[in-house]
């Protein structure tokens, strides 16, 4: 369908060292694998995407959550006639730069952070992470990743003018990212929104009157499964229109991007970054149901008293550790301990808590004693 708008590989900007190609992967694949195999990728199994100690083995975290992203993604570039690899490389690094405890510890953090006149950017850590902290090679720090995956990651969630992010000015500011950077944030609310509802269900949150009244789409779509299952249990039932409304979410994805395409009329991949506005969208409809979606998920899950309490713990178990290893760099294992003597000390604790595991963090405060 956007055929003519798929990256070409040829035109990859390529490694910052240079490397020969390999036999039978390209660039993009080789991208893939490497950060399959980085640790910031093994890390996200114990890294929190909502609940974060789980009453259930089931629930989503940010490793499994990762996998769901990749495989809506690479559906919806496949489709598209995208670059699939690229998608791919994308979308299994998309969440490298979340720090523990998901947004309570990204929140923490960057109010740690604010005490220095400084934040903290999950994706600036993310890039921080494959180009230095991931160390693996002899020839070069980092993974060494193609530039299009780099500037894919600095973009995941926003695009950025020259000198916004000074660090950031290499890749293209005041461009559009390829389509295929373009489509991975909205994979992700796609993957996020409809995993959070089942997990929410789970959990006994949520229940499938109370998302009917809030998500139209979603009482359609409930109505007609149980006229055609209706002796299936309610969870079954429930499960059978949470696959439906994946598939009406995708589905506007891929509809509402071809769309914007082709009224924009960009023919190449220089239109695409030339356009004013990105072109990946989910059509009206579908762009609606997920508004709907993330206005209930606030409302009665992220910011339900029970998330709000473990929230609270886990930022205070975060600023317990910052202000720790603020008096005792040296506590810290290499390179973290070197470079605090070498660059601003807030800087490198930062860098070293947001790439801890949930339970790592936990069980430093617990082996450091600390409290409050
Ligand atoms: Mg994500």
């Amino acid at each position: 369908m956007l055929e003519r708008l798929r990256f070409p590989l040829a035109a990859s900007r390529g490694r910052r060292y240079p490397e020969p190609s390999h036999a039978y992967r390209n660039d993009f694949q080789r991208d893939r694998d490497r950060i399959v195999h980085a640790r910031a990728f093994r890390r996200l199994e114990d890294k929190t995407q909502v609940f974060s100690e789980p009453n259930s083995d089931h629930f989503r975290n940010r490793l499994t959550h990762t996998i769901e992203v990749s495989q809506i993604a690479r559906t919806v570039a496949g489709t598209l006639g995208l670059d699939e690899d690229l998608t791919e490389a994308l979308a299994l690094a998309h969440d490298f730069g979340h720090p523990p405890f998901a947004h309570a510890g990204e929140a923490e953090l960057n109010r740690q952070m604010a005490r220095f006149g400084d934040r903290f950017d999950h994706n600036l850590h993310a890039l921080r992470l494959v180009e230095g902290f991931e160390q693996r090679y002899a020839r070069f720090p980092g993974l060494n990743l193609t530039f299009e995956v780099r500037e894919g990651m600095a973009k995941h969630s926003r695009d950025f003018d020259q000198g916004e992010f000074p660090e950031l000015d290499e890749y293209l500011p005041g461009q559009r990212p390829p389509l295929e950077a373009q489509l991975i944030d909205l994979a992700d609310e796609i993957a996020y929104c409809t995993a959070d509802l089942d997990d929410a269900f789970e959990a006994g949150m949520l229940t499938i009157d109370e998302i009917g009244a809030a998500v139209p789409r979603s009482a359609a779509i409930q109505e007609a499964i149980e006229t055609q299952f209706p002796g299936s249990p309610p969870r079954i039932q429930f499960l059978e229109g949470l696959r439906l409304l994946i598939d009406w979410l995708v589905t506007g994805l891929i509809e509402g991007t071809v769309d914007a395409a082709r009224r924009s009329g960009v023919e190449s991949l220089d239109d695409v970054r030339r356009h004013p506005q990105r072109l990946a969208r989910l059509a009206p409809e579908p762009s609606e149901t997920a508004a709907q979606l993330k206005r209930l998920l606030y409302g009665s899950v992220y910011n339900s008293a029970a998330l709000q309490q473990e929230r609270e713990q886990s930022m205070e178990q975060v600023a317990l550790l910052f202000e720790y290893f603020l008096g005792n760099p040296e506590g810290m294992p290499e390179p973290y301990s070197v470079l605090a003597r070498e660059q601003a000390a807030h800087r490198v604790v930062c860098d070293y808590i947001a790439g801890m595991t949930d339970g790592f963090l936990r069980k430093t405060v617990r082996h450091l004693n600390l409290s409050l």
